[in-house]
């Protein structure tokens, strides 16, 4: 796919969010706030022994930050935990398929941010030695100082 498509695929996740909305007693749950753009994504997980039996996302916010989430919703269905700790940053980059500058990027990867929160998986949002494969996360974002 070219940069428009990809565009348009994130703008029909924009508009159309999948798996959106809450559930009942989520095995867990959890919500945060992207201070820079004021983007929140809170997101529900039902569980199946190891697996994701169901997943709900809720938030608001730029087009970025809630076509990730919706986008990472999709994905994540029937995954293991396992597999949930292991999604980086760049894997949700290379999902979104177009070029995302430092500032935004804080916007993409606030779905993975939630989500690891939830699962006591390893991206806070910070460059830390687990995420050694992704210094380039880390640059300060200029534009928006
Ligand atoms: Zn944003």
């Amino acid at each position: 796919m070219d940069d428009d498509l990809y565009r348009q695929y994130i703008l029909d996740h924009y508009r159309d969010p999948r798996n959106h909305g809450h559930l009942e007693a989520p095995d867990c749950h959890a919500a945060e706030t992207n201070p820079l753009c004021g983007d929140r994504v809170e997101l529900d997980l039902k569980l199946d022994g190891d697996r994701v039996a169901e997943v709900r996302f809720d938030g608001r916010g730029c087009a970025i930050s809630q076509a990730s989430a919706s986008m990472l919703t999709e994905r994540i269905e029937g995954a293991t935990l396992e597999e949930l700790r292991a999604l980086r940053p760049a894997d949700i980059l290379e999902m979104l398929g177009v070029t995302i500058g430092p500032a935004r990027q804080r916007c993409a990867l606030l779905g993975l941010r939630v989500l690891h929160e939830c699962v006591g998986g390893p991206y806070t949002g910070r460059y830390d030695e687990d995420m050694a494969d992704d210094p380039a996360m880390e640059e300060p974002a200029a534009d928006v100082k």
